[in-house]
C-alpha cells in the first residue's frame, strides 16, 4: 500500500470506537488514517474485562452484522460466555463474555494491522486544522500534520482527564496512559458545546490472594469442568458465539467467575471514607454513571441493603488478575484495601491496582446532527465516550456509525441513517441527538419501544443487507448470510406448506407430541405457533403422519444440517425460523400500538396524575414526570430521559383509569 499524501478518512483515538471507525471507513474502501496516543493500547478495555450484556449485547450483534471487529474479537478472546434472561422472551435474551484482555486487544489490533486501505500512526492529537466552518485535517504533538477531508474524534475519558483517588487527583486520560491537554483547550476554543462527567473502575486484585473455597463458583454456559479454580472449563459445542460467523470452536479455554459479598463491616469501613471521599466533598464535579455507581455511591443512596453481591471476574488466562465487578471506587487506598479485606474469601487480598475515578470533557452530543458530524464544523465527528455515553459496546457501535458516514461524505455519498424500529443503534443516536444527556448514557433493552423486533437473533436480518450496501459488509460475510437468509425463507415455505391433519395423524400421537389431538388440518406454522411447541417436535408430527414423504420434502434439523452443510448454520436458521413465527403476533401488536401512540400527542394528563401509581415506570423517569408535570402525552415524549417504552406504559395507565 502506498502511504497517501491526503486521507479520505482521520481517525483519532484508537479505543472501541476509534478502530471500529477506522476499520469502518477502510471497508467501504476510503484511505483511513488512526492516530492513538500507542499502539500497544489499541482495543484496550480500560474498565471490565467484559463485553455485552443486556442491551449492550445487541449493540454488538448489530455491529457484528455490519461486519465489525467487536464481536468476532470476543469470540478469539473470550474466556466465560453466558445468555443472560435465558429462561425469558427473545427480545431480552443478551450474550456476554468475559474477554481476555490480551487476547481481546491482539484480535482487534491483528484486524487493525491487515485491514487494507488503512495506516496506523503513534503519535498524541494536539491540534486540528480548520478552514473556514470545516475540518481539514489533524496535527500531532510531534509538529506532524496530516491531511484529511473528515475526521473523527474518539478521544474517550482522555479530554482533559484527571483521576481521583481520595483526595489525591492528577492529569491523566486513564490509570498509566497520559491525559488529552491542548486537544481538550482547542476544541473548547472552537466553542463545540462541552461539559464534565465521571466515570470508575475498581481495586484488582491478585488471584494468589484469594481463597476460592469461600466463594461461589459461576461457570459459563454450556462449558465442561474439569478441574478446579483456575483451570477449571473446557469450550464445548453449547458455549454461545457473539458473532454470527462465530463458531465456538475460536474459543480459548473458559474459566468460571466468583462470587462474594459485602457485608455490614465492608459498608461501616466504606462510610468511614466519606470524608475523605472526592465525590462527597464536592472534589469531583462530574456526573456519573447511575447504573454502574461506585460503591460508596451504592452504600449512600441504598442504605438500607445490608449487602451488595460482588462478581470476581478472571482478566485472562495468562495473568492471575481479578477484577472485582461491583466496587468501583475513588474512596482512598487505606479504605479500598479496608472493604475488600472485610468480604468472604478476600481477609487476605493483595491490591494490584488501585480504583479510582476519572474525570473527563465530553459534548453535548445535541450539537450533532444524525450522522454524528458536528453541527458546527463540516467533516468533523464525534464518537464514543466523547458523546456522553459510558461502555465499550456504545462505543463501538457510535465508532462504526460515524466512521461509515465520515466515509460516505469523503466518497460524497448519501449519509447512513438508521431509525429506531431498525436498531438499538438508530435508538442510541437518536436519545443521543435529540435528548443530550445529564449522565453518562447506557444502552437497555428498556430504551427501544421496538423491542420485540431488535432482538440479538435477528440483528443480521435487520442489517447485514444496509451494511453490504454501505460497503461495511465483506464478501464471506455476505455469502454467509445469503445462506442463512435463503435457508431460513425455504424452511418456513416448507413448514407453511406441509399439513397434517387427523386422518394421518392418529389422536394418541397427535397427544403424545403436541398435548392433544387436532380436530382439523394443520400446517406446520399453525401448529410451530402453540405455546411450548418447537421445530423439532412440528418435524416428529410431520415424520409420524407422513413416514414416506421424498427426502426433499422432510423436515428435520439433520437434513438441514446436511444440506447446509453445517450444523451450526442450521440451529440458527430453525432458531429464526421458530422466533419468527412464534412471536408474529407480538411482533404485529407492538407495530400497531406504537402507531397508535404517535396519535396521542395532544392527549391531556391529568393535573392530579400519581406518576408512582404508573406500573412498571422506572424511578428516574418517574421523578422526571413528577418534577415537570407535562401538560400532554406529546410534551412528556420530549422531556429528556421519557422514553417512548415510558410513554406506552403512561397510555395503558391512562387507559387503565378511564
Ligand atoms: P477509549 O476506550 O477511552 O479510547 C480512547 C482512545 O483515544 C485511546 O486509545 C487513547 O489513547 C486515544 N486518544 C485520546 N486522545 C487522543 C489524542 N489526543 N491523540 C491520540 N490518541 C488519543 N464503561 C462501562 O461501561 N462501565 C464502567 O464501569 C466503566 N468504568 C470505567 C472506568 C474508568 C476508570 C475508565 C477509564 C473507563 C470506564 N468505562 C466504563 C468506560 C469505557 O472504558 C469506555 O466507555 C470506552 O472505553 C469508551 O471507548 P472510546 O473508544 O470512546 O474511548
Amino acid at each position: 500500500m502506498l502511504h497517501p499524501q491526503s486521507f479520505d478518512v482521520i481517525v483519532v483515538g484508537g479505543g472501541h470506537a476509534g478502530t471500529e471507525a477506522a476499520l469502518a471507513a477502510a471497508r467501504m474502501g476510503c484511505a483511513t488514517l488512526l492516530l492513538t496516543h500507542n499502539i500497544e493500547t489499541l482495543g484496550q478495555m480500560s474498565c471490565n474485562p467484559s463485553i455485552g450484556g443486556i442491551g449492550k449485547g445487541h449493540l454488538v450483534k448489530e455491529v457484528d452484522a455490519l461486519g465489525g471487529a467487536m464481536g468476532a474479537a470476543t469470540d478469539e478472546g473470550g474466556i466465560q460466555f453466558r445468555i443472560l434472561n435465558g429462561s425469558k422472551g427473545p427480545a431480552v435474551r443478551a450474550t456476554r463474555a468475559q474477554a481476555d484482555r490480551i487476547l481481546y486487544k491482539a484480535a482487534i489490533r491483528q484486524r487493525l494491522e491487515n485491514q487494507p486501505n488503512l495506516w496506523l500512526f503513534q503519535q498524541a492529537v494536539d491540534d486540528l486544522m480548520v478552514e473556514g466552518d470545516r475540518v481539514t485535517g489533524a496535527v500531532t504533538q510531534g509538529g506532524i500534520a496530516f491531511r484529511g477531508r473528515t475526521v473523527v474524534l474518539t478521544a474517550g475519558t482522555f479530554l482533559d482527564g484527571r483521576v481521583h483517588i481520595g483526595l489525591q487527583n492528577y492529569s491523566a486520560g486513564r490509570a498509566g496512559d497520559p491525559p488529552a491537554v491542548s486537544l481538550s483547550a482547542r476544541l473548547k476554543e472552537l466553542k463545540l458545546p462541552q461539559g464534565r462527567l465521571k466515570t470508575g473502575t475498581p481495586p484488582r486484585l491478585d488471584g494468589r490472594s484469594i481463597d476460592f473455597s469461600q466463594l461461589q463458583e459461576q461457570p459459563g454456559d454450556g462449558v465442561a469442568l474439569v478441574g478446579q479454580w483456575g483451570a477449571s472449563a473446557e469450550t464445548t459445542p453449547e458455549v454461545p458465539v457473539f458473532s454470527f460467523l462465530g463458531r465456538w470452536q475460536q474459543h480459548p479455554r473458559q474459566l468460571p467467575c466468583w462470587i462474594t459479598h459485602t457485608n455490614e463491616r465492608t459498608h461501616e469501613i466504606i462510610r468511614s471514607g466519606f470524608d475523605r471521599s472526592p465525590m462527597f466533598t464536592g472534589v469531583i464535579e462530574g456526573v456519573g454513571p447511575r447504573y454502574c455507581p461506585s460503591i460508596e455511591d451504592k452504600i449512600n443512596r441504598f442504605a438500607d441493603k445490608d449487602s451488595h453481591q460482588i462478581f470476581l471476574e478472571p482478566e485472562g488466562l495468562t495473568t492471575n488478575e481479578f477484577y472485582p465487578n461491583g466496587i468501583s471506587t475513588s474512596l482512598p487506598f487505606d479504605i479500598q484495601l479496608a472493604a475488600v479485606r472485610s468480604m468472604a474469601g478476600l481477609a487476605h487480598a493483595h491490591i494490584l491496582r488501585p480504583g479510582y475515578a476519572i474525570e473527563y470533557d465530553y459534548f453535548d452530543p445535541r450539537g450533532l446532527k444524525n450522522t454524528f458530524e458536528t453541527r458546527a464544523i463540516g467533516g468533523l465527528f464525534f464518537a464514543g465516550q466523547i458523546n456522553g455515553t459510558t461502555g465499550y459496546e456504545e462505543a463501538a457501535a457510535q465508532g462504526l456509525f460515524a466512521g461509515a458516514n465520515a466515509a460516505l461524505q469523503a466518497l460524497g455519498r448519501d449519509a447512513f441513517v438508521l431509525r429506531r424500529d431498525q436498531a438499538y443503534l438508530g435508538v442510541l443516536v437518536d436519545d443521543l441527538t435529540t435528548q443530550g444527556v445529564s449522565e453518562p448514557y447506557r444502552m437497555f433493552t428498556s430504551r427501544a419501544e421496538y423491542r420485540l423486533q431488535l432482538r440479538e437473533d435477528n440483528a443480521d436480518m435487520r442489517l447485514t443487507e444496509i451494511g453490504r450496501q454501505l460497503g461495511l459488509v465483506d464478501d464471506a460475510r455476505w455469502d454467509a448470510f445469503s445462506r442463512k437468509r435463503d435457508a431460513v425463507a425455504r424452511q418456513t415455505e416448507k413448514l407453511r406448506t406441509s399439513w397434517v391433519h387427523p386422518g394421518i395423524l392418529a389422536a394418541a400421537e397427535a397427544e403424545r407430541l403436541l398435548g392433544k389431538a387436532i380436530e382439523r388440518e394443520y400446517n406446520l406454522v399453525d401448529l410451530l405457533r402453540r405455546p411450548g411447541i418447537g421445530f423439532d417436535t412440528v418435524a416428529e408430527v410431520l415424520r409420524t403422519a407422513r413416514p414416506n414423504l421424498a427426502p426433499e420434502e422432510r423436515v428435520s434439523r439433520e437434513t438441514l444440517a446436511v444440506e447446509l452443510g453445517d450444523a451450526t448454520l442450521a440451529d440458527a436458521v430453525i432458531e429464526q425460523v421458530e422466533i419468527a413465527t412464534k412471536y408474529a403476533g407480538y411482533i404485529g401488536k407492538q407495530g400497531e400500538e406504537v402507531e397508535r401512540a404517535a396519535h396521542y400527542e395532544h392527549l391531556a394528563l391529568p393535573a392530579e396524575l400519581d406518576y408512582s401509581q404508573v406500573t412498571a415506570l422506572s424511578h428516574e423517569v418517574r421523578q422526571k414526570l413528577g418534577r415537570h408535570r407535562p401538560q400532554t402525552l406529546g410534551q412528556a415524549s420530549r422531556i429528556s430521559g421519557v422514553t417512548p417504552a415510558a410513554i406506552s406504559l403512561l397510555l395503558v395507565h391512562l387507559k387503565k383509569k378511564r
